[in-house]
């Protein structure tokens, strides 16, 4: 997958560090909202590296998606760790940040994958995440479709 024209500009780990800036965060996550990389076939972003809890490659649709926080994370003044600290207190500024990610996933589900069936199984599978426990059941569903597929939305808190 290509940024900008350029090649990847990303890297790409499997697990979490046992230790650092990255350790830390996950914890944090953790404890705040019961996540778990492996168990949740989740992709966490720091930086430029993301870190994947599963063996197999990352789906290119979420693949679109987590370019969208590196990039997110480069461009944030203070870098990864005041985007992650921000990321974690903030609800409003969480939830927009995971809307545009997504937004971008659907965009290229919607240039990528013929089968309508499927794109409607990963805008249905991409709501239940944006509206469920791993970002704090901060948006309800109905709304995290709006969201994904472009349209206004508002948040729960
Ligand atoms: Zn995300």
């Amino acid at each position: 997958m290509k940024v900008n024209g350029k090649g990847p500009d990303y890297i790409i780990q499997e697990g979490i560090p046992e230790e650092g800036a990255v350790a830390e965060v996950y914890k944090k996550a953790q404890e705040k909202w019961g996540v778990n990389l492996e168990r949740d076939l989740m992709v966490m972003v720091y930086g430029k590296t993301m870190h994947k809890g599963f063996k197999d490659p990352i789906d290119p649709d979420l693949l679109v998606h987590e370019e969208v926080h590196v990039k997110q994370h480069t461009e944030y003044e203070g870098g990864p760790a005041a985007w992650w600290e921000r990321y974690l207190q903030d609800t409003e500024f969480r939830i927009n940040q995971e809307v545009e990610a997504y937004r971008r996933q659907y965009e290229w589900l919607k240039e990528n994958e013929p089968d309508r069936n499927k794109r409607f199984k990963t805008l249905v599978r991409c709501a239940e995440n944006l509206s469920g426990p791993m970002y704090g059941e901060a948006i309800s569903i109905q709304n995290a479709m709006n969201a994904i597929r472009g349209m206004d939305y508002q948040i729960l808190y």
